[in-house]
This record gives structure tokens, sequence and C-alpha cells, in this order.
């Protein structure tokens, strides 16, 4: 069953005893985890196609943005490079492994949110609908296969994800559950 805490739902996993660690925030991001591209909304392609020009000089190789298919404002990805290849990766992560996204908003001292999409931010933790008006909290499956890796330690996935938690649902909230699932 989901936790409650606030006006926030939380997946029954987070309180789930586990002996994952969440090894990127000890070691950083490798970016692996971009490989497949992400959701968009029709909103999030309008702001990056805006900045396309500015863009290009990030990639690995040209985007057409013109090609970027949104026939379906349910089923948006982002443009996905090399696709179906063992170095598939989402056309906006460069070189460097770094979104190109978030780096021309660090260089244009533009805010991140305003070019970068909501689930990208999100990361490692997703949103799951479970009916009209009832959104849960969740671990993004990505985050199993990249971020996670097998520990010695038992723990819970709420402790690994403090700091993303924290941001999301607050530090009242946050200390809430540290009542509530003392070690
Ligand atoms: S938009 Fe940026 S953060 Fe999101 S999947 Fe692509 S490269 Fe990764």
């Amino acid at each position: 069953m989901s936790v409650i805490v606030g006006p926030f739902r939380l997946s029954p996993e987070f309180f789930t005893p586990t002996r994952l660690k969440y090894q990127c925030a000890v070691l950083g991001c490798d970016g692996d985890c971009c490989s497949g591209g992400v959701t968009a909304t029709l909103y999030e392609v309008a702001r990056i196609k805006a900045h396309a020009d500015e863009l290009q000089a990030y990639l690995v190789e040209p985007y057409d943005f013109d090609t970027w298919d949104i026939a379906h404002p349910s089923d948006i990805g982002t443009p996905v490079l090399y696709e179906e290849k063992p170095t598939q990766q989402c056309w906006f992560q460069r070189a460097n492994r770094l979104c190109a996204l978030h780096s021309l908003a660090l260089d244009q001292a533009m805010p991140v949110p305003a070019i970068k999409p909501f689930f990208c931010l999100f990361f490692p933790l997703t949103l799951i609908d479970l009916d009209i008006n009832v959104t849960e909290i969740a671990v993004d499956g990505k985050a199993y296969e990249t971020c996670l890796v097998p520990s010695d330690t038992e723990t819970y996935l709420f402790k690994e994800f403090e700091q993303e938690l924290r941001r999301v649902i607050g530090d009242a909230n946050y200390d809430e559950l540290l009542r509530r699932y003392p070690d």
C-alpha cells in the first residue's frame, strides 16, 4: 500500500527492506540513465525547440528538430541517437555524458526547469498515476538498472533517496517518515 505523508503518496517500494544502494550519490552519475531518452510533453518540446539553433553545438550529431514526431501528445519522447545499437542515447546527451539542455541552461544563466523535461529533473524518482487525480511518487524503473547496485547492508530506498525526496516532499514530511520508519 502507498504511504501517505502530508499531501504526498509514496510507493511501498520505498519502505520495503532492500539490499540496494544508490551508487550515483557516492560515485556521481555516469549518464547511463539517458540511454533511452525520456517522455516529453508538447510544452516541453516547444520550450526545447525554441533553442534548437543554440543546442546544435552541444550535440554529438546535429539534430533536425523538424523531424521530432509529436503527432501523439501522450506518446512523445526525446529523440534517440544510435537507436537499437549498444551506444543508443538520448540525442540531447553530450559527448561528455552530460545533458545538453542542462548545459545550455547553465551557460545562458537560464533556470534549468525552463528547458529540461520534468521527468529528467525528477529522476531517479518518477510519478505513477493510480487513478484520475491520484498520483504516487515511485522509483523510476531505469534507476534499478543504472543508479541502484547490490549492497551488503539492508536499508530502505526512502533513505537512499533522501536528498531527492526532501526536495520533492519537503523536510517536514521527510522527517515524519523518519519518525515512522526509524532504523
Ligand atoms: S534530456 Fe538530458 S537528462 Fe533527459 S534523458 Fe536526455 S540527455 Fe538525459
